[in-house]
């Protein structure tokens, strides 16, 4: 087994996960790993960085696939005994014109942005080594759409005791709500992406909360955050931001040096904790 650090990023083909695995390869002291569900797209893209001169590694990863999942875990336990820094960056946003009946749009989106990414955590959370850090890359989109809520939609998700379960279960009424097309009624905001990120926002501060609950000391962080507006092929060519400049918070969360205890829990943009 190898004492090597190790670095994983999700959805990192392209976009801001490719322009993470960039700079974590130029800060990183160790190895890291470029995965796409798609192993063509994944092996140019690493590619792509060796012509850079950078050397990321790879492993296919399909986070709406929990054999992929789990197949990325055993590999990990095996060489490395664990992780020390997971980037959890895979999206996927219907563009606004897409004529996709709503509800298909937010099952497809929840079942990526919510559930790949919950079940990326389930099975790799517990790798996490001491001094790790976990990055979930969710959006502003999550604040917005969560002030659009309904008064008690909001307590929810705002509360420090909301369990995972109560939160998997909201998560999953509002895929069910928009088939009965009812979601308005019952209090969603009328955005599939903005409800699949304020599951990641509030799923970071519930594992945050467990993180220092049920292993103290061990001082692992793990944080929430908004890359900006980015140039990719998600939020087209309008954006403000490259991609490189999309990665420097995600980034700065994922090198918070050892000495660092916070943030933790928390949504951060532009480097700075953001009011939830
Ligand atoms: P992007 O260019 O569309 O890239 C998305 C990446 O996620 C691609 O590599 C895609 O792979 C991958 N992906 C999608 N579904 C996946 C799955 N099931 N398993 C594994 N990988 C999967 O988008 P981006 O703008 O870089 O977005 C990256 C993250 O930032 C997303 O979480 C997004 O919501 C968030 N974000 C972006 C912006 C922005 O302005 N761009 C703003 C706020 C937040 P394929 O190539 O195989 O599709």
């Amino acid at each position: 087994m190898s004492n090597t650090q190790v670095a994983v990023v999700t959805g990192s083909n392209k976009g801001i996960g490719l322009a993470i695995v960039r700079a974590l390869c130029k800060q990183f002291p160790g190895d890291v790993y470029l995965t796409s569900r798609d192993p063509g797209r994944g092996q140019a893209a690493v590619e792509q960085l060796q012509q850079e001169g950078l050397k990321p590694l790879f492993h296919q990863l399909d986070i709406d696939d929990l054999q992929s999942i789990r197949a990325l875990r055993d590999f990990l336990k095996e060489k490395y005994g664990g992780l020390n820094v997971l980037v959890n960056n895979a999206g996927i946003a219907f563009k606004v014109h897409d004529t996709t009946p709503f509800a298909t749009q937010a099952e497809v989106t929840l079942k990526t942005n919510f559930f790949g990414t919950r079940n990326v955590c389930t099975e790799l959370l517990p790798l996490i080594k001491p001094y790790g850090r976990v990055v979930n890359v969710s959006s502003m989109v999550s604040s917005s759409a969560l002030g659009s809520c309904s008064q008690q939609l909001q307590q929810h998700f705002r509360s420090d005791t909301i369990t995972e379960q109560q939160l998997v279960q909201l998560m999953t009424k509002f895929v069910e709500d928009t088939k009965k097309g009812v979601h308005q009624q019952e209090g969603w905001p009328n955005t599939a992406y903005g409800v699949s990120k304020i599951g990641v926002t509030v799923l970071s501060r519930i594992q945050a909360r467990l993180l220092s609950q049920h292993r103290p000391g061990e001082h692992i962080l793990l944080n929430a955050c908004c890359p900006g507006w980015v140039r990719t092929d998600m939020a087209g060519p309008k954006a403000t931001k490259s991609p490189d400049e999309g990665a420097e918070t995600p980034v700065y969360l994922a090198l918070l040096p050892p000495s660092a205890d916070s943030p933790h829990g928390q949504f951060v943009s532009n480097k700075t904790v953001r009011a939830w």
